[in-house]
């Protein structure tokens, strides 16, 4: 499978290098070229994608660098990463239980390691690596099996003992008789974060130097179909829009997308919050997730520690959560990072996340023909960003999903093959 490496558009955009900052800063930073156009849409395009998340991006940019197909739009209702994509916690690993899974995740991760370089845009990708931490026993126990599993599919992962995370994580309290003690846990090293907003961005500089347009601000209201039902383009804000094939891409709304097309799909949409303390000196230089008490904790690199949490628990399209989440997941944090009661919450924030009931994502044909989707990461799709738009990218081009994407269509739904994450992982992050 072409991967699309280092390949670059022909519009040739100048690179970014240490000598193109330099020459810059001669003329004061006032000459840089527009990362991206602002077209105004073209009557049809060979491709539409809508929505300017870096998974739409994502299948723009491979569209064009792996497949040839230049002539495409990308339609986002609002800015491009302003959905889930500049809202999330950036936490990227490829642990996942299920053979299938595993297989998109590591896809991903794969690709993550070489997309600054193939972007030619630094996405600030850290492998700073990923502990989940155990609480109980029993939790420790099947941590042991899935480390196993996830050996068996040749991806990195090792047990840890509490005196194991203690030293990779000193601000942690392994006082054992803490209400969530900690146990030990596993760790994935090649995990870890990178820049959301330099993911979307980086995908729409490279996209759209292989002459994709982005346009934003131009929501997609409709479809219009022929009368042998197959898609023949998307009614926006900024008028009819003619595509033959058309990607969805739209997390959190993709459930109203496919309203719109006339059927359903098996999506719950729930707020996901996320909050940032006050900035302070580098304290912890890992990622540390606790399912059991759906809290994890990182530190960005303008030194905030950033905290996530579980879903509301009901259903809403508002970009904000409920206190009481807030509540939980300081309380928790208080208790396992004992320096975190001195600092102030800077910012709270929450996007709208897809929830499939197999915690899995969907990439998949629709009863539509030429229309496909790509939902359903829910908690924990950015991690899945690259292997996402790559994969998508070959299905939208060839009608056909390869083998990585093939056990996420929405035919699993009928016949019961789910790669059920749910139980796997609490929180899918
Ligand atoms: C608080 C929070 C924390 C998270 N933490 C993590 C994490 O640590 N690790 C991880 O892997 N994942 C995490 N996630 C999940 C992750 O953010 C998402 O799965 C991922 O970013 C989805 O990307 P996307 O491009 O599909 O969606 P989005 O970035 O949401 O893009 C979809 C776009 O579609 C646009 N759109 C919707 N409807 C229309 C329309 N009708 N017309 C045109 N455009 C439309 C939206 O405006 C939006 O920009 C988190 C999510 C949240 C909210």
């Amino acid at each position: 499978m072409a991967l699309g490496m280092g390949r670059r558009g022909p519009t040739g955009k100048p690179r970014y290098s240490i000598f193109a900052l330099a020459r810059n800063a001669l003329s004061y930073h006032e000459n840089w070229q527009a990362a991206w156009r602002s077209p105004e849409p073209k009557p049809s395009y060979d491709a539409i994608i809508v929505g300017g998340g870096g998974h739409g991006l994502a299948t723009a940019y491979y569209l064009a660098s792996v497949h040839g197909i230049r002539n495409v739009a990308v339609l986002e209702k609002g800015w491009i990463g302003g959905g889930n994509t500049g809202r999330n916690t950036t936490i990227i690993r490829s642990n996942y239980l299920w053979d299938q899974s595993a297989a998109i995740y590591e896809h991903a991760l794969k690709l993550w390691e070489t997309m600054s370089q193939e972007l030619n845009f630094n996405v600030m990708f850290s492998q700073r690596g990923v502990i989940t931490l155990a609480h109980s026993e029993h939790e420790l126990r099947e941590m042991r099996r899935r480390v196993e599993a996830i050996r068996l599919n040749g991806i990195d992962t090792e047990v840890l003992t509490a005196a194991d995370i203690k030293k990779l994580v000193p601000i942690i309290n392994t006082d054992p008789s803490i209400r969530y003690p900690v146990m030990g846990g596993f760790i994935q090293k090649r995990g870890g974060t990178a820049r959301h907003d330099a993911v979307a961005w980086g995908y729409a500089r490279a996209a759209d130097d292989f002459g994709v347009d982005i346009i934003q601000n131009c929501e997609v209201t409709g479809f219009r179909r022929g009368a042998d039902g197959a898609i023949q383009g998307v009614e926006t804000s900024k008028g009819f829009i003619g595509a033959k094939k058309v990607g969805c891409v739209a997390a959190g709304h993709s459930a109203v997308l496919s309203e719109m097309a006339g059927f359903k799909l098996p999506i719950q949409a729930r707020p996901l919050q996320a909050l940032v303390s006050e900035p302070i000196k580098p304290c912890i230089d890992t990622v540390v997730m606790s399912n059991a008490v759906h809290m994890y904790i990182s530190q960005s690199d303008k030194g905030e520690l950033v905290f996530g949490a579980g879903t509301d628990s009901y259903n809403s399209y508002a970009q904000r959560g409920s206190l009481n989440i807030v509540e939980h997941l300081l309380a928790a944090a208080v208790e396992l990072y004992p320096i975190v009661s001195r600092l102030r919450v800077l910012r709270t924030w929450g996007g709208i996340v897809d929830t499939c009931p197999d915690a899995s994502p969907i990439i998949s044909k629709t009863p539509v023909p030429g229309l496909y989707f790509n939902c359903g990461w829910g908690t924990g799709g950015f991690k899945a960003t690259p292997g996402s738009g790559h994969v998508f990218a070959d299905l939208v081009a060839n009608g056909q999903p390869n083998a990585i994407a093939a056990p996420f269509s929405l035919e699993r739904f009928r016949t019961g093959f789910l790669v059920d994450e749910h139980g796997a992982a609490g929180v899918a992050h």
